[in-house]
């Protein structure tokens, strides 16, 4: 894991916006769920969370708002998608890809998995795979059997 106060900076596609988060995420996890899987058109999305405080975005962004709980911040420019802020909790969702470097490192491991029963690729990992939501985030808490093996559902 990071150093406690250490300053990750990261940047969209093309290098218009630009990203920095103080500290270590207060989570980092993966969501299957279908916003994301859209928004990001990917089967799985990798994300880590940070008080708003920590984060600090620059450049040219537009915002999507098709649900309340989610502001999903992308770049104008490139399209990139950035960040996904949370109003109702005071917190930013910043993409691990975002923050990595051009070797791909990244130094916060995803903790489990949230919205498993929307999934569309299972993945055998021994992480926690939460049908919805952790309880501290609102949800049931329950969680789905580890799958045989990763790929398509
Ligand atoms: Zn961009
Ligand atoms: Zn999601």
């Amino acid at each position: 894991m990071a150093e406690d106060n250490q300053v990750h900076h990261g940047s969209c596609y093309c290098g218009a916006v630009t990203v920095t988060v103080e500290g270590p995420p207060a989570a980092a996890a993966y969501c299957h769920c279908q916003e994301c899987r859209k928004w990001h058109s990917a089967p799985i999305n990798a994300w880590s969370i940070w008080p708003d405080a920590k984060v600090t975005i620059d450049g040219p962004v537009i915002t999507s708002d098709v649900s309340e709980r989610s502001r999903r911040i992308s770049c104008a420019k490139c399209g990139g998608c950035v960040a996904n802020l949370k109003p109702a909790v005071n917190m930013t969702v910043v993409y691990p890809m975002t923050l990595a470097g051009p070797d791909a490192t990244y130094s916060f491991e995803p903790q489990f998995h949230i919205f498993y029963n929307e999934r569309v690729m299972d993945v055998s990992d021994g992480l926690p795979k939460f049908v919805d939501m952790p309880k501290p985030f609102g949800g049931s808490g329950n969680t789905a059997d580890e799958p045989q093996r990763t790929g398509w559902h």
